[in-house]
């Protein structure tokens, strides 16, 4: 069975292919169907995962695997949550600067932060039973960006029980402990289980 992936991104779609070898199952990037993106109207991870697998299977006619990921402060409310990627509106290195100021004065208590990954797959666009799966990386906001790799808010991001920031650690390290990473394998059980 050939699944579409309701996004473009590289590492994705091979995150994803892996997880599907010897399954049976193949995975394909939407663009090779001209699918164009969603709008992500939903207030929550969830929803926006499932409006983006929905979107793409009724482009394509065909079962839809899509993610919808972001940090999360407590402190703040949850924020900047659904709208980490688009925070400041200026991209990835004003959305630290935002979350700095935004955080100024608050105690290492209230530094605590969360990395949530969202997977939903849908069957065809109006499926009553998607499969959704979670994960979560847990750490806490740093007082300056430290490393260059990864992207996004890694600079700041301090994974619990580590003192590098996740710019800091190898790519294969980050890959094996993320939400990404996480959410991906509760997917595996979950899939064999919706068959
Ligand atoms: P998307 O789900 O790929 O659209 O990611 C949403 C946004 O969440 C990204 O643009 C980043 O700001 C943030 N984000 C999600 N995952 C990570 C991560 O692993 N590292 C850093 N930032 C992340």
């Amino acid at each position: 069975m050939r699944f579409v992936l309701a996004s473009n991104n590289a590492g994705k779609l091979s995150e994803f292919s892996e997880l599907f070898h010897n399954t049976g199952l193949t995975v394909a990037p939407q663009r090779d169907f001209g699918v164009t993106d969603a709008d992500e109207t939903g207030l929550s991870f969830i929803e926006n995962a499932l409006i983006k697998a929905r979107h793409a299977s009724e482009a394509t006619g065909l079962p839809a695997i899509a993610d919808d990921s972001g940090l999360v402060v407590p402190a703040l409310g949850g924020a900047p949550g659904i709208y980490s990627a688009r925070y400041s509106g200026l991209g990835d290195s004003a959305n630290n600067t935002k979350l700095l100021d935004e955080m100024k004065g608050l105690e290492a208590k209230d530094r605590a932060a969360f990395y949530v990954a969202v997977i939903a797959v849908v069957k065809s666009a109006t499926d009553p039973m998607p499969t959704i799966a979670e994960g979560r990386w847990h750490g806490s906001i740093g007082l300056s960006p430290k490393g260059d790799g990864g992207f996004g808010y890694d600079p700041l991001f301090i994974p619990d029980g580590a003192t590098a920031t996740a710019s800091e650690m190898a790519r294969e390290d980050k890959q094996r402990v993320s939400h990404r990473a996480k959410a991906l394998k509760a997917l595996e059980p979950l899939l064999k289980q919706a068959r």
